[in-house]
């Protein structure tokens, strides 16, 4: 088990003791956020700790079905290799036949700032955490590494940041307290407030999401819950994604998307 490990499994120890017995958010927010910082300035800056991404359902034999949408354009739907077959479908760039192969996700751990570009993608299925329904008082939220900045600026940094973040959440628990509604007390609420959902696209709609958001030029958080969304599909459905592995390595293509 990795240093980086204990920590966060005393960390949370920390926290789940301050809310059993002392049932006091300061403590809790005080436990998490405090040495979330601590730690994320120390060491493994790139990384997202909370940030989790895990295919809950998608169509059975995704490369099958999608080959078998393709062959019946040819009038030969069965096919001894549909894994071969369906790459060169795809690098001609026909790829209506890739929309019949559907994945469904369950986000948990990402900003709000992270999910607002998720949700800019169209052809995709949502469903998020209600800010208007359920309360914000006891939720976490993410900070970035701050990765260009230098290690003694960055302390510096994402204090202010925590602390200006925590000061929203006690503002925002003060509101409640007047009788201010969920939906309305949550303006005061910054981009970093923790969000989970559920995303179901299908296969060409998710290609053109790596696409974009595997790239260099994506923003880190996007970027990281891209690459973990590629790394569950790729064990159900090779064939249709494994094109843009280079891509999902380095953050550059390499090669034309389509021939
Ligand atoms: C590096 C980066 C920086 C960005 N900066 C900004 C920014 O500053 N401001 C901002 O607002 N957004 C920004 N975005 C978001 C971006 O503009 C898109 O809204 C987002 O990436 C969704 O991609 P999309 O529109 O291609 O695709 P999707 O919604 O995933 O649609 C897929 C494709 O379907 C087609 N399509 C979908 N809808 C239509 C339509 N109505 N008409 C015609 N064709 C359609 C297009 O070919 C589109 O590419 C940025 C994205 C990236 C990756």
């Amino acid at each position: 088990m990795t240093l980086r490990m204990n920590v966060i499994i005393i960390l949370n120890c920390c926290t789940r003791f301050s809310e059993k017995y002392f049932n006091l958010p300061v403590a809790r927010s005080l436990c998490i956020s405090r040495c979330q910082v601590l730690w994320q300035a120390m060491a493994f800056p790139e990384e997202v700790n909370t940030l989790k991404v895990e295919l809950v359902n998608h169509t059975a034999n995704p490369v099958e079905a999608c080959g078998r949408a393709a062959g019946i354009c040819y009038d030969r739907e069965a096919k001894e290799d549909y894994g071969s077959f369906i790459k060169r479908i795809i690098s001609y760039g026909h790829m209506d036949v890739i929309e019949h192969a559907n994945f469904t996700f369950r986000v948990e751990g990402i900003s709000r700032a992270c999910s607002h570009q998720l949700v800019r993608h169209r052809h995709s299925s949502f469903s998020q955490r209600s800010q208007r329904y359920v309360s914000e008082k006891e939720s976490n939220y993410v900070l970035p590494s701050l990765e260009n900045v230098s290690q003694e600026k960055r302390n510096e940094a994402l204090s202010i940041m925590d602390d200006f973040i925590r000061k929203s959440y006690d503002v925002y628990s003060s509101l409640l307290k007047l009788g201010v509604k969920k939906e309305d007390a949550r303006f005061v609420l910054t981009n970093a407030a923790e969000t989970k959902l559920y995303w179901t696209t299908n296969a060409r709609s998710l290609r053109h999401f790596f696409i974009m958001r595997l790239d260099v030029s994506a923003q880190w958080e996007i970027r990281k819950m891209a690459q973990l969304a590629f790394d569950e599909v790729i064990k159900v459905a090779s064939e249709l994604f494994d094109d843009l592995i280079e891509l999902r390595n380095t953050g550059h293509l390499g090669h034309p998307v389509y021939e």
